[in-house]
């Protein structure tokens, strides 16, 4: 297989170099924000570093984290590093786990974000050959804006849809030949689920990849989509607070996916202690932006649980890789003192011939923690008797007990009766949060 890079001398330099470039860059970086941002400042001088003390990567160690909570400190230009004549964007998180944070790039910020996206959208095979449908939500939300801007320098016939209108989606798609979907992979479930039942077969879908992230998913939602769309799914990674999407993209080898580091400087470290983990180590992600003017956040905590790894990558890439984050850390639920990611029962769901349509609720009863998971049943499944959906729930609640070490309830329920997600699904309902 001939591959194909964006800018392949970046993508497939020496690691000796790209730590090379990595220091420079970071030096400088260090510099622009300590002379821009008082609040930066601030922690750096309470920690006792002078951006002279940070003579390359292996003084990054030295910095002061930042997190989510500064971000909301300092909202709205506690860390802007530029002056606003200077700024030509504000994109804004979505929220999924409290106030938004807003953040701002320079011209030369959206250029070196969509060049991140570019890089995603060929090593998924895009070209100027391709038709590229962007069903991620356009406006504040950076999946949108970022993969369009990244459409547009492979040169690809962009389609800029948006989220939702699943008809109108299907009817471009099909019209206009789309080779290249774009969105959340619980949107791209539900593409596929309404394809299948307006009678289209994978063959018939003139899809050959999608690129899909901004939420967790698992291997087994991955082959589900492939096989419902006769594509091949690629994920892509990123957050507002370092850009959007395309911090992170598959390649051909779906095994993790490349950080562009070099713009992008990542570090794994213990979530309770800070220090940082050794490669192959699971914990949290945290970023350093080596390039960015506006918002150029340092040591940033994303709360993203991963690893990573600089195995050599059959693509060719040498750009370190992350595996794909389990859900954030505080996605993780604690149920009876045991921990559980969503995407653990969502393996199980999978694996044992369900769909994605679930939702899970805990709560708290005589001051015990409850787990209640709700399946959908496709029209098929559900024309089981009532005797046969009873022990079908009891099957899987023993799977799912296997698989987290505790018992929940298990409730299979009508086709259609969940909803469905255009964007970041919402699947978790902790009831205890409204008792507190
Ligand atoms: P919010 O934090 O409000 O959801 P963002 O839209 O910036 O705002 O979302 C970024 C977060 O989305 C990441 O920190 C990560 O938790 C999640 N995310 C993005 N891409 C992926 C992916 N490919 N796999 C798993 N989680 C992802
Ligand atoms: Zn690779």
């Amino acid at each position: 297989m001939v591959q194909n890079y964006y800018q392949k001398e970046i993508e497939t330099m020496s690691v000796e170099e790209m730590k090379k470039l990595q220091s420079e860059k970071l030096k400088k970086q260090v510099k622009h924000v300590y002379e821009n941002v008082p609040y930066y400042k601030n922690l750096m001088d309470e920690k006792g570093v002078k951006p002279e003390d940070v003579n390359g990567i292996e003084d990054l160690h030295k910095l002061p984290f930042l997190t989510k909570a500064d971000l909301r400190d300092a909202y709205p230009y506690g860390l802007l590093a530029k002056p606003l004549e200077d700024c030509v964007r504000i994109q804004s998180t979505s929220g999924t786990t409290g106030r938004r944070v807003v953040a701002f790039y320079t011209q030369k910020d959206v250029d070196l974000w969509e060049d991140c996206c570019a890089r995603a959208i060929v090593a998924a095979g895009g070209s100027n050959k391709d038709v590229c449908q962007i069903a991620y939500g356009y406006g504040l939300f950076t999946g949108g804006p970022g993969l369009n801007g990244g459409s547009h320098k492979v040169g690809c016939l962009t389609l800029p849809m948006s989220s939702g209108n699943t008809e109108r989606q299907i009817q471009f798609m099909t019209d206009l030949s789309a080779t290249i979907l774009c969105c959340t992979p619980s949107y791209a479930a539900y593409i596929g689920e309404t394809l299948k039942e307006q009678g289209y077969k994978p063959e018939d879908i003139p899809l050959k990849a999608g690129i899909f992230g901004a939420e967790p998913w698992t291997e087994e939602m991955r082959r589900s989509i492939e096989e419902t769309l006769g594509i091949k799914a690629y994920d892509i990674y990123g957050l507002t607070e370092t850009s959007g999407p395309g911090v992170a993209f598959e390649c051909s080898e779906q095994t993790g996916m490349h950080i562009n580091e070099d713009h992008f400087l990542a570090e794994i470290i213990d979530p309770d202690t800070g220090e940082v983990l050794p490669e192959g180590t699971k914990g949290e992600l945290v970023f350093t932006a080596l390039d960015k003017e506006a918002f150029p956040l340092l040591r940033y905590r994303t709360r993203d649980i991963c690893v990573l790894s600089r195995k050599k990558c059959s693509c060719g890439r040498t750009l370190i890789k992350m595996a794909k984050p389990m859900g954030r850390s505080d996605d993780m639920l604690i149920i009876r003192g045991v921990n559980v990611f969503p995407s653990q029962i969502e393996t199980v769901l999978l694996e044992q011939g369900y769909t994605p349509n679930y939702r899970i609720e805990v709560d708290r009863a005589n001051n015990n923690d409850t787990l209640d998971v709700y399946v959908e049943l496709t029209s098929d499944q559900f024309s089981d008797t009532v005797k046969d959906i009873a022990i079908k729930e009891k099957e899987l609640a023993s799977a799912v007990k296997t698989m987290l070490g505790i018992n929940p309830k298990m409730h299979l329920v009508p086709p259609k009766s969940i909803a469905r997600s255009e964007g970041k699904a919402v699947r978790v309902v902790d009831k205890r949060k409204l008792h507190d």
